[in-house]
This record gives structure tokens, sequence and C-alpha cells, in this order.
């Protein structure tokens, strides 16, 4: 994939002007495929989707979902993060201090780890992809811009309060690797906005006693994170509004009431039930 090599030219470019901020505020120059050449008409392959919203408003549990019905990979930012570090490669450390203050790694560390992933994905024959927590700053939007199409930016949204309980709640399998979510939120109806419900996604039995908190769950540093949303990624949302590709989300509560809503503002109930029956 052409895009993938241009991404690839845009993290070494970068990284030859220097160190980004931790906050990712300073733009990138030099970057060298900002043309459109080598794109792939959207009929000509797989979707690729973009997912908005704070932290904790359920990215990747909806983008994951989709990505299954959809066949497509679901790529998390925040998970190749974790993964690098949980290495003992040279960037582990600089990263936990970034991480653990609820800050943006900066667009160099993140488009290189970003283009990894679809390099190793491109040799194993991915097409499309569902991209959960990137861009987070106008300045990767733009760059993203300039090496592939974004067909489609879904930006789910959720009270801010709720998002706060929700991210307190997060808890993840020390085995297995799965995401649970120990918070019940049960939001009366007030000030004219509707009550929500959202269950608890409890673990299996044998995960329960691996639980984690991830470190950067802190009521702390979620609202560090929080602030950094507001202030860096919602100009992203302003970015893809501009080109007419965004499709506002309100959660109406957990997944059982939130996923047949999104499939079917998605035009995809067809595809999930051909799913179902083929199962
Ligand atoms: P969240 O729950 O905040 O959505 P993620 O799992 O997406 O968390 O990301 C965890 C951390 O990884 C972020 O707080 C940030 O430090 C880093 N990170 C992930 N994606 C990006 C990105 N696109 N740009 C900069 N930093 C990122």
């Amino acid at each position: 994939m052409a895009a993938v090599q241009r991404l690839l030219r845009a993290a070494a470019s970068s990284s030859s002007s220097g160190a980004a901020a931790a906050t990712g505020t300073r733009r990138m120059t030099g970057f060298a495929g900002a043309e459109s050449r080598g794109r792939r008409p959207a009929q000509d392959r797989n979707v690729q989707w973009v997912f908005l919203g704070c932290p904790g408003v359920g990215k990747g549990t909806y983008a994951s979902r989709l990505s299954r019905l959809l066949a497509v990979p679901h790529i998390a930012t925040g998970d190749l993060v974790r993964d690098e570090l949980a290495s003992t490669g040279p960037l582990a450390a600089q990263l936990k201090e970034i991480v653990n203050q609820g800050k943006l790694v900066s667009d160099e560390i993140i488009i290189s780890l970003l283009s990894k992933r679809l390099k190793k994905g491109e040799e194993k024959g991915e097409s499309g992809f569902i991209l959960d927590g990137f861009p987070r700053t106008v300045n990767q939007a733009e760059i993203l811009d300039g090496v592939t199409d974004i067909d489609m930016v879904v930006n789910l949204k959720l009270r801010e309060d709720i998002i706060v309980q929700k991210c307190l709640g997060r808890r993840i399998c020390g085995q297995c690797g799965k995401n649970f979510n120990l918070a019940c939120i049960d939001v009366k109806a007030e000030n004219g906005l509707p009550p929500i419900y959202m269950s608890p996604l409890l673990p299996p039995k044998n995960c329960m006693s691996k639980l984690k908190t991830r470190d950067d769950d802190t009521d702390e540093v979620v609202r560090n994170r929080l602030r950094i949303y507001n202030e860096m990624s919602q100009p992203v949302e302003d970015f893809y509004q501009k080109q007419g590709k965004v499709l506002e989300f309100d959660l109406p509560g957990g997944i059982p009431e939130s996923w047949p809503k999104l499939l079917q503002v998605l035009n995809l109930e067809d595809q999930e039930e051909l799913k179902l029956a083929t199962a």
C-alpha cells in the first residue's frame, strides 16, 4: 500500500526535524506524501473509518465490533502504545512518563508506531481499517489526509460526568487482555436530558482475580486526558466536519441500547443479520 510507504516517510521526515512536544502542539513539516497519487478508490478497497470521542467513551468497544462485522482491522493507537510500553524497547521508559500523566505522545512517535502496524497488516494482506485513537491532533489528521482517504468519521458522544465514571470502572484482564468495566451507570433524566443506564461489563469468573486497572485511569489522570482531549482533539472534529465526513452519534446507553442504533445509522443492520445467519 503506497499510503503506508508515505506514512513511513512522514514519520521519518518528522523525526529528522527533532522530537515534537509531548502534547503534539508543534507542527511537523517536510511531509513527503501530501500528493494523492496511489490512493485506491473506495469501491476497490475495504472501509477506511476513523472513530473519534473522549477517552473512555467506548471507541474501542464499538470499533472492534464493527471491525469483526466488516472484516477490517481495528487499529487502536492506545494499544500500540501499550504494546510498546510492555516491551523492553528503547521507547518504553520515555512513553511511560508521558502516558501516565495523561499527555499525548509526540506525533512523530505515534505515526511511526501506526506506520509499522499498517505495514505489518499490509504484508498479511489486510485492506481497510477502523482507526481508534488516531488522529488526535489536527497535525495527525492533516498527515493522514496527505497519505490516504478517510471515508467516514464516527464521533461518539457521552456526557463528561459519565465518561469519568466509565474510565474509573475500566479493568483489563492481565491474562487474556480483554477489557471490562465495573461501573454501573444509572443517571436519572434531568434538565431536559434523557436518563442513561449502562450496565457493568463484568468479566467471567476466571478473569476476576486477574483484573488490572490501567495506570492512566486514575481520577486525576482521566481529568487531565479529558482536558487535553478538549484542547487538542476537539479541533480534529472540526477538521473532519469541514470535510462533511462526520457522523455524530450520541450514545443512548450501554451496548444493548447503542449497538443496534449504531448499526441502524450506519445502514449495517442487514450485514449484522447476514453475519448472524451464517455464524
Ligand atoms: P483513551 O482511553 O484516552 O482513549 P488510549 O488507549 O487511546 O486512551 O491511549 C492511551 C494513551 O496513548 C493516550 O493517553 C496517549 O498518551 C497515547 N496515545 C494514543 N493514541 C495517541 C495519538 N494518536 N496521539 C498521541 N498520543 C496517543
